[in-house]
């Protein structure tokens, strides 16, 4: 038990008893001084690990520069990450945010703002069961996550549900008040739940050809976690919208909404934000960028992302467990009994973080820098902790 008090934080959730202190790529310290490999790493945000030099440097010289010169001015670092940014996703066009949330919160309002000035004031967006887009107001509601329903009514309007890899639904569900459909290539909180490049390439046909918007949510799977730059490079299309968040920071709080020339129809006053584009944190996105958008890099990461898949399947052979799923660095593991929780905490016991987006399924999403030692370290705990754990529900 950590000597450090945090009784004055707010309870948002059930946390361990257990105060983080330090991180050095894949490895983290409690205040404790011991050790914990880290396959969460913030929940898919440090890209490249826990305190990457490259990253922390960045910032250092930068707050030695300039931190913020106000939204209301241009300042180079930002205007150079909008630029790289645009280079490497074919968007023409980037808004810098503080969160994912704020990122679809912005791609939100700029199909709203597109259905009004050029669709005659439709609205709605179609997003699926299941998807997880942030937590302000509109994107809970935007979010098909069943545990939000019933909270803090009422919601925005205007997001009909889909399900996800079924274009028949979609299609049900446009009227004349549809602006765009929005979704996740991997669906992450869900339980990592694909959709599958002949959806994405049918529903980029069926956008165009009834004149909506195609946004993709790039938060949790952009930034090199599939081993693409963008996920959505794997099915070959070319969405007007995409939201980053999480990796695009590598660990510091900002995202960003990019969208072609041609829906980028914000007038001045209809979109803003104190901290917008400040080079402190851009300076971090720049560092993260460089060194995620080299060829070599996106390859290592499929690789290693095809290695951490055959030892989850091996995993799952040697327990009797269900299917894995996912790509690159962004896997899941079908645990086929209700045992997730029990198996994190047995795990954290064990000096390894995971995760349980839900009550029968792991997620797996390191450091994409994470080494063959490190896979191997932690299916070695994960063995242990699986041979100890019991289905509670077993009769
Ligand atoms: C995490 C996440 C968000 C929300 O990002 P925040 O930075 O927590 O606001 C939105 N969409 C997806 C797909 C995410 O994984």
């Amino acid at each position: 038990m950590s000597a450090v008090s945090t009784r004055a934080l707010m309870e948002i959730t059930a946390r361990p008893p257990v105060v983080f202190h330090r991180g050095e790529g894949s490895w983290l310290w409690d205040t404790d001084g011991r050790r914990y490999l880290d396959f969460v790493q913030g929940w898919a945000v440090n890209c490249l690990g826990h305190c990457p030099p490259v990253l922390a440097e960045a910032l250092v010289r930068q707050a030695k520069t300039l931190i913020t010169p106000s939204p209301a001015f241009f300042n180079d670092i930002s205007s150079r990450l909008a630029t790289l940014l645009a280079e490497h996703s074919g968007f023409d066009r980037v808004f810098f945010t503080n969160s994912g949330a704020e990122a679809n919160e912005g791609a939100i309002k700029l199909a709203r703002k597109f259905g009004q000035v050029r669709r005659g004031g439709a609205h709605e967006i179609i997003t699926f069961q299941g998807g997880f887009h942030g937590r302000t107001l509109a994107t809970m509601s935007a979010s098909g996550k069943p545990a939000f329903e019933p909270l803090f009514e009422p919601k925005v309007p205007g997001f009909p549900k889909a399900v996800l890899n079924d274009l028949d639904s979609v299609a049900a569900l446009v009227t004349d008040k549809t602006v765009a459909v929005m979704l996740e290539p991997i669906q992450g909180e869900a339980g990592v739940w694909p959709a599958e490049d002949g959806f994405l390439q049918a529903l980029r046909v069926f956008t165009a050809e009834r004149g909506l918007l195609l946004i993709v949510d790039e938060i949790q799977t952009g930034m090199g976690r599939t081993g693409t730059l963008f996920a959505f490079e794997h099915a070959g299309i070319r969405p007007d919208i995409m939201s980053l968040g999480k990796g695009i920071g590598g660990g510091v709080p900002l995202g960003a909404l990019l969208a072609t020339e041609a829906v980028s129809c914000f007038e001045h006053g209809d979109q803003g934000g104190t901290y917008n584009g400040n080079p402190l944190i851009c300076a971090a996105g720049l560092a993260v960028l460089r060194t995620v958008a080299v060829p070599e890099f996106l390859t290592s990461v499929g690789n290693m992302g095809a290695v951490l898949h055959a030892e989850l399947t091996k995993v799952s052979q040697r327990h009797g467990l269900g299917m894995v799923r996912g790509r690159g660095l962004l896997l899941a593991l079908d645990l086929a009994r209700p045992i997730g929780a029990a198996v994190v905490a047995g795990a954290l016991r064990a000096g390894l973080l995971l995760n349980a987006p839900r009550p029968d399924t792991l997620r797996f999403m390191p450091s994409l820098t994470v080494t063959i030692d490190e896979i191997a370290r932690m299916t070695g705990i994960l063995d242990t902790v699986l041979a100890g754990t019991t289905d509670p529900t077993a009769p």
